[in-house]
């Protein structure tokens, strides 16, 4: 499947006519778009966070298709090509960019996870919890002496290394808090579909199941009995420990598998917040039901993606 690389610069900011209107209430994809109103820029997202598809599986037109599909002039004089470079203009509007994090959009619609996660709970955890996030991530950060982080890859380099890298307690709690609620609820909603994809036997990720568990129904009994065990809020991840080693790990709160070394593969939100309005203390049968709407080969070009040499 095509995917960004971690190199390549994307995305729009400050288009909230396009990222407000990508789909109307009742699912259709909506085609009357309106112009947008500042800048394009670019949103680097690191190699864990490839959730942009030229079709969303239940057919509707992606983000990125979208941006494809805009006859405007404004935005195409600024878009760069998705495979291509970011303009020298859209570069140095980014440069000079006050808030560097925006709320991604889901690339599918509320209702598209239902039965399995109502439109009630992903409105609510992405308009209102995932903006919340990233609304506090920007503040705490403008509260940095220095430079802030302005990519996914900066900012996960700055959570890799908070201890150090903040001195002040507030602020450094803050980034840590708010720049895991970004990174992981941006990975987390990329992975889910409407029309989820088995992984096939043949890729790195199956095999790589295959070696450490036996077989991937061994690494789902395993993964969902971390997650339905997680104590209190917190997510639980598939990680990559080294060049072909794999693990499953539990985390507190919106830490991510970066701040321990690790790096995140596939990441289940274990938040009441994730499951509660639907499922009330049934938080096993959540587990099953999002289990159910995991996008597995983007979980494996997640993991592709990461290999390291
Ligand atoms: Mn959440």
């Amino acid at each position: 499947m095509a995917a960004f690389t971690p190199s390549t610069p994307m995305g729009v900011r400050h288009v909230p006519t396009i990222e407000k209107s990508h789909y109307s209430g009742n699912g259709a994809a909506t085609t009357s778009w309106t112009k947008p109103s500042t800048l394009v820029t670019a949103t680097s997202t690191g190699p864990m966070f490839m959730n942009l598809r030229n079709t969303s599986p239940d057919g509707r037109p992606s983000r990125r298709a979208f941006l494809a599909l805009s006859s405007t002039a404004a935005l195409t004089a600024l878009l760069p090509h998705p495979l291509s470079p970011l303009s020298p203009l859209a570069a140095a509007l980014a440069a000079t960019e006050a808030a560097p994090f925006e709320l991604p959009p889901l690339p599918y619609a509320y209702e598209a996870l239902e039965p399995h996660i109502s439109a009630q709970i992903m409105r609510a955890h992405h308009d209102g919890h995932f903006a919340a996030y990233v609304e506090k991530l920007n503040l705490a950060l403008a509260k940095l002496p220095g430079a802030p982080p302005r990519t996914d890859g900066e900012l996960v380099k700055l959570l890799a290394t908070l201890d150090t890298a903040i001195g002040d307690k507030a602020v450094r709690t803050a980034v840590r808090n708010n720049g895991g609620g970004y990174i992981n609820h941006k990975l987390f909603f990329s992975q889910m579909a409407g029309k989820p994809r088995a992984l096939p036997a043949d890729t790195a990720l199956a095999q790589a199941i295959a070696r450490k568990y036996g077989s991937f129904d061994a690494f789902q009994t395993e993964f969902l009995g971390k997650a339905t065990t997680l104590f209190g809020s917190g997510f639980t991840w598939l990680v990559r420990t080294g060049r072909n080693d794999i693990d499953i790990v539990q985390t507190a709160n919106q830490d991510n598998p970066v701040m321990s070394g690790m790096t995140p593969i596939l990441g289940c939100d274990c938040w009441e917040h994730a499951w509660y309005y639907q499922y009330g203390p049934a938080k096993k049968q959540y587990l099953v039901a999002w289990w159910k709407v995991v996008d597995w080969p983007v979980v494996n070009d997640v993991f592709t993606s990461t290999a390291t040499s």
